[in-house]
């Protein structure tokens, strides 16, 4: 039987028809026009007012925290649980990531643990939304605003998602979003961060492109790099923005469908289908075993690959990364909750372009491996 991929885009839009136009107009690199046209309409459908695309979602993180200044001794908290992109975009400039723990349900981050960590040296806070429920962002921005700290919001997993009936994507001083193939719209790679602060949308600006001096060119007085994101890309994100509702109730019809289907599979934690907040949008569908069952969720996953069935750890916590520890970062921080999901937490297939079938033939074989 045919290997199920954990992920697999949908690119029958209008991806093909502006890409064409690329290369029929040799427009193909950053300068040509579905750039500005993609960030205007991200930045319409966010509700924010600069868009600056880059090319990808961890630069995207990078030049936010570099926009807003996070520097050498500077604290920046957020949750263990995350993609190393949000620590590296800190440490990269020499500050250090202050850790906190997750709700075992939501897979966010717990903020009422955060007043307790946040000192003199702290600089910001970074919200990440994982997994397709949106943090607490309210908790974050009335702290931000009692220490008078920055916010920035990661919004890769949140094309398409609302906090309390505000899109993901617009809290905070700055946020970002990520366009890999496992994200809601791809363009490949990619990605963007938006903000209303036009000094700040000006620095992102200069920051994407080696920090070209207005003045003369050629002359810089800063360090970044090469972030550019090309027209090619923004032909791919402007088809698929055009379908971003669809996309996202496919994404909720695809969870309802295998939360109802795996009901009664003893040992398994399922994705919470929706909080006071928001309705899950399933980023991915993830799964938690659970305490009655021994076994971690390699050992699962390699049963459902001999079945031909693809799937991936949830991310692995940022306190327990190797190249942190031997830094001497995070010696001996404890967060069990987040440790748990990092090793009993996966995901199975969910791409936008999964059938029903191959959702049923996923559902058998995690019956079978679990029974
Ligand atoms: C995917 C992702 C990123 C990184 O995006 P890339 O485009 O892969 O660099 C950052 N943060 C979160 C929460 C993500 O899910």
């Amino acid at each position: 039987m045919d290997f199920i991929p954990v992920n697999e885009p949908l690119l029958d839009g209008n991806e093909k028809k502006y890409l064409c136009e690329c290369i029929d107009t040799g427009w193909i690199s950053s300068e040509g026009p579905f750039v500005r046209e993609f960030e205007q309409k991200m930045c319409m459908t966010v509700g924010r007012r600069y868009g600056i695309a880059v090319s990808n979602g961890t630069a995207a993180l990078e030049v936010a925290a570099q926009a807003l200044g996070i520097g050498e001794g500077d604290e920046v908290i957020m949750p263990t649980f995350t993609i190393i992109s949000c620590a590296m975009a800190v440490t990269k400039l020499g500050a250090v990531p202050v850790l906190i723990d997750s709700d075992p349900f939501t897979w966010n981050m717990k903020t009422e643990e955060i007043e307790a960590r946040i000192t003199d040296k702290t600089k910001a806070i970074m919200i990440v939304h994982l997994y397709g429920l949106p943090a607490a962002v309210d908790d974050v921005l009335a702290l931000a605003k009692k220490y008078h700290l920055k916010v920035i919001e990661d919004a890769a997993e949140m094309h398409g998602q609302t906090y309390r009936g505000k899109p993901c994507g617009s809290f905070g001083d700055i946020s970002t979003f990520s366009f890999y193939p496992n994200k809601h719209i791809t363009t490949g790679e990619g990605g963007m961060v938006v903000t209303d602060n036009e000094e700040l949308a000006e620095r992102c600006r200069s920051l994407r492109n080696l920090c070209f001096r207005q003045d003369i060119r050629y002359v810089h007085d800063e360090i970044s790099g090469n972030y550019r994101f090309t027209n090619l890309q923004a032909a791919v994100g402007l088809a698929q923005l055009e379908r971003l509702d669809e996309f996202v109730e496919r994404k909720r019809a695809m969870g309802s469908y295998y939360t109802e289907k795996l009901q009664g599979i003893e040992g398994l934690r399922f994705p919470v289908a929706k909080t006071e907040d928001a309705d899950n949008i399933y980023w991915v569908y993830g799964l938690v075993l659970d305490e009655t069952i021994q076994i971690d969720n390699k050992t699962v996953q390699k049963c459902l690959a001999e079945k031909g069935i693809g799937t991936r750890t949830f991310f692995w916590c940022i306190h327990e990364q190797p190249v942190y520890q031997k830094r001497g970062l995070f010696h001996g921080e404890k967060y069990p909750d987040a440790e748990y999901l990092a090793r009993k937490g996966f995901y199975i297939p969910s791409g936008l372009a999964l059938t029903r079938e191959q959702m049923d033939r996923v559902v058998i074989a995690l019956k079978e491996v679990l029974e």
